[in-house]
């Protein structure tokens, strides 16, 4: 296990290192915000505990640059004691935890730990969903033998979608996980996406697979329903 530390102030640093090195972990330690993310892009961490307050470049800006290349490293964010508003911005932009400074190391160890877990779970490649099966590596989604042409953002809807079968997903985390902005929660964006992505996942005849539900969101699922012409996949 390879961690990259970001942190600029000396004493956290090497505080987290010995700790992390105890616990048998690599760990390489950037002291700006520009070095880390370089690091970041060119080697394959199995996580990154990231400051938000760095010389060069913040660590808002190093997630965000970090998650539109759809690199998906789990990352830790060290936020300020009681700054609310810096956590949730953390995770809006694709951080998928944050503890608060100062902390105990046993702390910082067992998050690092539950993020690693779920990576582990996240990194399994192919998908499937009754005959749908998504590649996550070639980035390619197949159903009835054939490869479905999906655009970028088809494609991520649909992972997505995959991750989180069964479950029903509402269009804020679609939101969130899909697009990693916020937008006018009135706009229709996401309903046209789904209404595209269920065109091309379905047919009449074939097993239905996406549903919505009125009001809060949206299922993927494996259904013996068969899709129908008119189906406009309806659930209440
Ligand atoms: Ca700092």
């Amino acid at each position: 296990m390879r961690i990259l530390v970001i942190e600029d102030e000396k004493k956290v640093a090497s505080f987290i290192k010995r700790g992390l090195e105890e616990e048998r972990y690599d760990v390489d330690v950037a002291a700006d915000g520009q070095i880390g993310l370089n690091l970041a892009m060119a080697n394959n961490y199995d996580a990154i505990v990231l400051d938000v307050m760095l010389p060069k470049k913040d660590g808002f800006a190093v997630v965000n640059t970090l998650r539109s290349a759809k690199i998906a490293t789990p990352i830790l964010m060290l936020t300020a004691r009681g700054s609310t508003e810096d956590r949730v911005t953390g995770l809006d932009l694709g951080a998928d935890d944050y503890l608060s400074k100062p902390f105990h190391f046993e702390e910082l160890a067992a998050r690092l730990r539950s993020i690693l877990r779920r990576s582990s779970v996240e990194k399994s490649t192919k998908l499937h969903c009754g005959d749908l099966m998504l590649d996550a590596v070639s980035h390619t989604a197949f159903r009835w033998g054939k490869e479905i042409e999906l655009t970028s953002r088809e494609y991520s809807l649909l992972e997505y979608l995959m991750r989180n079968k069964g479950k029903i997903v509402s269009r804020s985390m679609i939101t969130q996980h899909v697009w990693q902005y916020n937008f006018d929660p009135e706009t229709n964006i996401i309903d046209v996406y789904i209404k595209r992505l269920r065109a091309k996942i379905e047919k009449p005849g074939s097993p239905k697979l996406l549903s919505s539900i009125r009001g809060v969101g949206y299922r993927l699922r494996e259904s013996n329903d068969v899709a129908s012409d008119d189906s406009d996949g309806e659930e209440e």
